[in-house]
């Protein structure tokens, strides 16, 4: 099955039309690897598709996040950047590390050693100990880049 199908159900689903600017921006999304803001999407949009406005794109992020279909990061650095979740996009699940002076955000799936088994450990200890079941969870490292580091 097809990503695009998947989305399309779920929004059809919670009474949402499938309109060619939601069509267009979860296929931007879906065919990149870098974290866009809503400019970003809007510049990419924006050649072939002049008819979709900033405006629609907020909106259509804010809709598709309610959704979970995108998530929103507020990493500090300007904009608000967002990429399809685990669920509806291509990216295994990964952390963030970003750098607080260039923005740039690295993806990381190949976890340390001992990273996953931690956090499963965290986890269940949380839920315990808060009666909380934890569905997912979202792991950011705030920092100076390599290239940043070095300058
Ligand atoms: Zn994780
Ligand atoms: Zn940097
Ligand atoms: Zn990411």
């Amino acid at each position: 099955m097809r990503h695009g199908h998947k989305w399309g159900n779920k929004l059809r689903g919670c009474g949402f039309r499938l309109t060619i600017g939601r069509e267009a921006i979860v296929d931007i999304l879906s065919h990149t690897n870098s974290h866009m803001s809503a400019e970003d999407i809007f510049f990419a949009l924006h050649a072939d598709s002049p008819n979709i406005g900033l405006t629609t794109v907020y909106r259509t992020l804010e809709l598709l996040e309610k959704n979970g279909i995108v998530s929103k990061y507020e990493f500090g650095h300007g904009r608000a950047k967002f990429e399809l979740t685990e669920a509806y996009g291509n990216k295994p699940h990964h952390h963030h590390l970003i750098c607080r002076k260039c923005g740039t955000i690295i993806d990381y799936s190949d976890f340390m050693e001992d990273e996953l088994a931690y956090l499963k450990k965290t986890e269940a200890g949380l839920g315990k100990k808060y009666k909380f079941t934890i569905h997912q969870h979202s792991i950011s490292f705030f920092g100076i880049c390599e290239k940043c580091g070095a300058s």
